[in-house]
């Protein structure tokens, strides 16, 4: 990845006029990459003098909660106290971490919209930023946020700077954002990276344990559930797609993060070419999209679910029932075909 010495430049300025108030924001259903990248870049400040407050829009899932500091994180949805608010009030400068429209904020978006004037800094790996940033560092070609990060961290003040707290974070979003190092833009730059933060004295083991076998019988249950009795095949098994409502996921008790990898799990199937999972909300119904090489699901999120991502993993919504969601998925998959977008 290359960063532009005149951005690394600027960044280097606004982060001189120590100590600064900053505020790093990620986005709603902040994943690994969200909360590493923003843990990791909140101790790197820290160590140089800033105050920082982290701020999530809504709460990251249950298997995140070991990571060093995330308690630190102030959720907006149940910060009753006002914390969130007041902090972005006072900020000199905010970072934007891991998301590339301030839409994607959510139930933030409107505290961000009236109660601020600060600079802007984003940080991010999404195709198509879109916003009023004084500096963008977005990197679509990178697999990860916290792999940005780390290059950042590295071009500011070198990779002496990294603890192996930092590190820690840092591996967590390059892990979870990779498929655990099993999708695109695996670079030689990522694995030494890697080497790296190895280095710092983190176990990748205890890392990979604490993220991926730390969920609830539940979860294990629900997973069975969704693969026998909810997954459909169309365009001669070449696509499918998945959904729960939220009857269906009471039943096994549901927690924020249990649905993590299903989409993926169509993949699985040799032919496959796109998956999608549609999971009830309250208010609208979330989508989650998934393909395999050329297939560009960026696209199609932005053209029929308001959403978007990256090309073989993006997500929207959907504000109609599920049975509608489900036929406009079907007609919008046959429409992708005929255009000669499944490949
Ligand atoms: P996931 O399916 O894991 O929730 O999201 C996959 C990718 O799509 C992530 O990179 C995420 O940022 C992006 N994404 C998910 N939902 C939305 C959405 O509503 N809008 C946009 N623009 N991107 C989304
Ligand atoms: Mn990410």
């Amino acid at each position: 990845m290359k960063l532009s010495e005149t951005q690394i430049g600027r960044l280097r300025e606004l982060l001189t006029r120590s100590p600064r108030r900053i505020v790093l924001l990620a986005h709603t259903n902040p994943d690994g990459d969200a909360v590493g990248s923003s843990l990791a870049w909140a101790e790197v400040l820290r160590t140089m003098g800033h105050e920082v407050t982290c701020i999530v829009p809504n709460k990251y899932p249950y298997f995140l909660d070991w990571m060093p500091g995330i308690e630190q994180i102030v959720i907006f949805k149940t910060d009753t106290e006002g914390r969130a608010v007041r902090a972005i009030a006072a900020a000199d400068l905010i970072f934007c971490l891991d998301f590339n429209a301030v839409s994607r904020l959510e139930i933030l978006s409107d505290a961000i919209g009236a109660n601020t004037t600060a600079p802007r800094v984003l940080i991010d790996h999404h195709l198509v930023p879109d916003g009023d940033f004084e500096l963008a560092f977005s990197h679509p070609e990178a697999s990860s946020t916290c792999f940005v990060v780390y290059s950042i961290i590295e071009a500011l003040w070198g990779t002496d700077a990294i603890t192996e707290r930092m590190a820690e974070a840092l591996y967590v979003g390059m892990m979870t954002d990779t498929g655990n190092f099993a999708f695109s833009s695996l670079t030689p730059e990522l694995f030494r990276a890697v080497a790296v933060l190895v280095e710092k004295g983190i176990s990748i083991p205890a890392i990979h344990n604490n993220v991926y076998n730390a969920y609830t019988e539940g979860r294990a249950k629900l997973f069975g559930y969704a693969i026998d009795r909810k997954m459909e095949f169309i365009e001669e098994g070449t696509v499918a797609y998945m959904s729960l409502k939220e009857h269906e996921m009471r039943r096994f008790g549901f927690q924020q993060g249990d649905s993590e990898g299903f989409v993926n799990y169509a993949l699985t199937v040799k032919k496959m070419k796109m998956s999608a999972m549609f999971l009830a909300h309250r208010r609208f119904i979330r989508v989650s999209l998934r393909s395999r090489g050329d297939v560009d699901v960026n696209l199609f999120a932005r053209r029929y679910f308001d959403g978007g991502g990256h090309k073989n993993a993006a997500g929207g919504k959907s504000y109609v029932s599920m049975e509608e969601t489900i036929d406009r998925y079907v007609r919008a998959v046959r429409e992708f075909a005929e255009e000669g977008r499944l490949g």
